[in-house]
């Protein structure tokens, strides 16, 4: 049972709703308050059966976002009563009919706007990013839904650590993409660069805590470094009877990831970790000449660097942020970035332009009309739109976000992934057991390979079959860190579980040859089979690369047969010496074999069963009846053939000049699309002018599958037509393989 203390809750709820009225204060004017207290209210009752996650009393949730509203946004009434209620209606017996009564129109619409918004998130579909744009363009009417709406954002990031993960994971991902961003464009730069913190909290939450803690430690060197930097600067501003203030913050945990990350640089290298910012006090007309004035006396103590002089006072920014930046010379060498501004414009910076409001021209006037600008330059951009919705929210989210992209689930849900993702790093995204299934996706319902690269806004669901598993081929085309882990996982299971079944295999047959499953036993088939670890011979028999059958000619193997008969004879116990043995069964003597020369001096053929081409390490075998045969020194036959005949081995080499086909086989695999074939076949027969002796085809459940017989000159030949057919839209994989 949780115990709560029910008078000491109330006790508290009022003392936050007294907090909140006091920050408002300085702005209300009549019948404000009353109005206030009358929201507070009716708020406290509708939730008042209600908890959030963390257990705590609902209505601390519409108090703090009300809160955020006056203290950070610099908001007025009608915010701080819609923040109030903004989710009376979305989640309590109250209409909107009982919001227009009771409050009027102005604020029932923002509080209609305001519950809108979270449908566009709940009932997420593809459309998500076009419902964001109509939201944004209907309700910047009223440009206060977006800034509640906002500061209702922030509350539930700074709260996150009670929601379940999926969920932490799903906020802070809409958040990162469409929040910050849009706080951003709105100038709340305060707000942007918590929100992007939070996401970073919460999505890797160690580099977040490595980085905050690093910045911790360093402070000590950075604050003396900062004073050493501003002590003149102090000085001489004084003389000039400025009243001033010099700040040194670090930069946000967030950006310095980004930096980190761009630059490919650990921490330690980052130079400019902070930036210097002089705020004067200043009367509005005096503005500009003072800024510059400071700029004077930086600059008379370190040399400016001429690139990167900004001058947002003349041209303030499309947000409305005014600032008057430059990077200098430190003393000690370090570029230091110096940022002049009025207390006005860093208010307007830090806050927004609704901070705005506070301040007065010269005529006694609030500059309500600047608000006024600003709101319809909000309306113009989003209105000048006519792009896709997907673009528009590319453009909204600027370049911020480059190493990353945005896609959805055939549901809606917003996925994170690093730029180059493709349709494999999503579906290992989702799951690792789909990921491993996954045979190639639907981007926009269009069926893709899993190399697939994905763009911003794209829906992607992922086919899977049970018959798929991960190969190595995979790794090349995964950039995520979670698919390649998973990957490599899968098929080291995979093998392990293979070299499970090969061991038994063998030590079953051992027992059949009457062979001791002894360490030397093992040293010897090893050396037989010439592979370097027990694990690999293992995996081969387990694979079914060594076949059983092998098993017994080991056994009559001459120099280790007297070995098996384990009484007289000499016993040789390491693999060293095995592999000796083996060595001098091959036979070394035999001349080189030119293959296309000595075609009049000897009878030779290219064996079946691997049919090697020109360019690949080949030996000949003298067979019986049928002359010497070619085999590829990786064919599977190779190893029995080297060790049990090996006297019969004949080096050879392919002749330099050689014109003729040879027939390979190749096994294409892709997602099957109209047209696909007709691709395959132009480039085979029309751009590379091979010969195509066979092809089959086989189409199941999208997945396309063909195995072509063809004729080519060599391996380079071979290798420039896979390169070619993998390029064709929809192939995932071109192999060579033995029939
Ligand atoms: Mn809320």
């Amino acid at each position: 049972m949780l115990a709560v203390d029910l008078e000491e809750e109330k006790k508290e709820i009022i003392r936050r709703y007294r907090k909140l009225l006091r920050l408002a204060k300085p702005f209300l004017k009549q019948g404000d308050a009353k109005l206030i207290k009358k929201a507070f209210y009716t708020s406290a009752e509708a939730h008042k059966e209600m908890r959030r996650k963390s257990g705590e009393p609902y209505i601390f949730h519409p108090l703090a976002v009300a809160q955020i509203c006056v203290e950070e946004i610099g908001l007025g009434t009608t915010s701080i009563v819609s923040a109030l209620l903004h989710d009376v209606v979305e989640d309590t017996e109250w209409e909107l009919e009982d919001i227009n009564r009771e409050f009027g129109l102005k604020i029932t619409k923002i509080i209609d706007g305001l519950t809108k918004i979270s449908g566009v998130f709940e009932n997420g579909s593809s459309q998500q990013a076009e419902n964001f744009r109509k939201m944004l363009l209907t309700l910047s009417e009223d440009v206060r839904v977006i800034l509640v709406k906002l500061a209702d954002r922030l509350h539930n990031m700074r709260t996150l650590g009670s929601m379940p993960r999926n969920k932490q994971l799903k906020i802070a991902s809409e958040t990162i993409y469409l929040y910050a961003p849009l706080a951003h464009r709105l100038g709340l730069y305060a707000i942007k660069s918590e929100l992007e913190d939070l996401y970073l909290r919460y999505t890797e939450h160690e580099v977040y805590k490595e980085i905050a803690e690093k910045i911790k430690l360093t402070k000590r060197v950075r604050t003396r470094f900062i004073n050493k930097f501003t002590k003149p600067l102090q000085e001489e501003l004084k003389k000039h009877d400025f009243n001033f203030a010099i700040k040194g913050r670090p930069k946000s945990i967030f950006s310095i990831w980004n930096k980190m990350k761009k630059q490919d640089i650990p921490f330690e290298e980052i130079y400019d970790l902070f930036a210097i910012r002089i705020i004067i006090d200043t009367s509005l007309e005096e503005e500009k000449s003072a800024c510059w004035q400071v700029y004077s006396i930086v600059t008379d103590f370190y040399q400016p660097n001429p690139d990167r002089l900004r001058d947002w006072i003349s041209t303030p920014r499309a947000n409305g942020y005014e600032s008057l930046h430059t990077t200098v010379m430190s003393n000690n060498g370090q570029w230091v970035e110096v940022q002049i501004r009025t207390k006005r414009m860093d208010e307007i910076a830090e806050k927004g332009y609704a901070a705005h409001w506070k301040y007065k021209d010269n005529a006694g006037n609030s500059s309500e009309s600047g608000l006024e600008t600003w709101i319809s330059r909000v309306r113009d951009m989003l209105e000048q739109n006519d792009t896709t919705a997907i673009e528009f929210v590319d453009d909204f989210r600027g370049n911020l976000f480059n190493e990353e992209v945005f896609v959805f689930t055939p549901k809606g849900d917003l996925k994170t992934l690093p730029s180059g993702a493709t349709a494999l790093d999503f579906a290992f995204e989702i799951h690792s057991e789909i990921g491993a299934r996954c045979i190639g996706a639907k981007v926009n319902q269009k069926l893709v390979p899993l190399n697939h690269t994905l763009k911003n806004g794209d829906q992607v669901e992922i086919l899977t079959s049970n018959k798929q598993k991960p190969n190595e081929g995979w790794l090349r085309f995964v950039v995520s860190t979670k698919a390649r882990a998973k990957i490599k996982d899968e098929l080291k299971e995979h093998k392990k579980y293979i070299a499970e079944e090969g061991k038994e295999i063998i030590s079953r047959k051992l027992r059949q040859l009457k062979i001791d499953s002894t360490r030397e036993n093992y040293d010897r088939l090893r050396a037989f089979f010439d592979v370097s670890t027990q694990f690999d011979l293992f995996y081969k028999v387990g694979s079914g690369l060594i076949a059983t059958r092998d098993l017994k000619r080991f056994k009559e193997f001459k120099p280790f047969s007297k070995a098996f008969k384990n009484d007289n004879g000499t016993e040789v116990s390491d693999a060293k010496s095995f592999e000796k043995e083996i060595k001098k069964a091959k036979g070394k003597n035999n001349d080189m074999l030119l293959i296309g020369e000595d075609m009049d001096l000897v009878d030779y053929r290219l064996a079946k069963c691997c049919n090697p081409i020109p360019g690949d390490d080949v030996f000949g075998f003298v067979t019986i009846n049928e002359g010497i045969k070619i085999h590829r020194t990786l064919c599977p036959n190779t190893p029995e053939l080297l060790a049990s005949h090996g006297h019969r081995v004949v080096k050879a080499k392919w002749a330099s000049q050689h014109q003729e086909a040879f027939l390979v086989s190749l096994k294409i695999i892709g997602t099957d699309r109209v047209g696909l074939i007709n691709d395959v076949t132009t480039i085979i027969s029309n751009e590379l002018k091979v010969n195509m002796r066979s092809m089959s085809i086989d189409t199941d459940t999208g997945i396309f599958e063909g195995e072509i017989m063809l004729y080519v000159n060599d391996t380079s030949h071979l290798d420039l037509l896979i390169q070619e057919l993998e390029k064709v839209t929809g192939v995932v994989k071109v192999q060579r393989f033995y029939s």
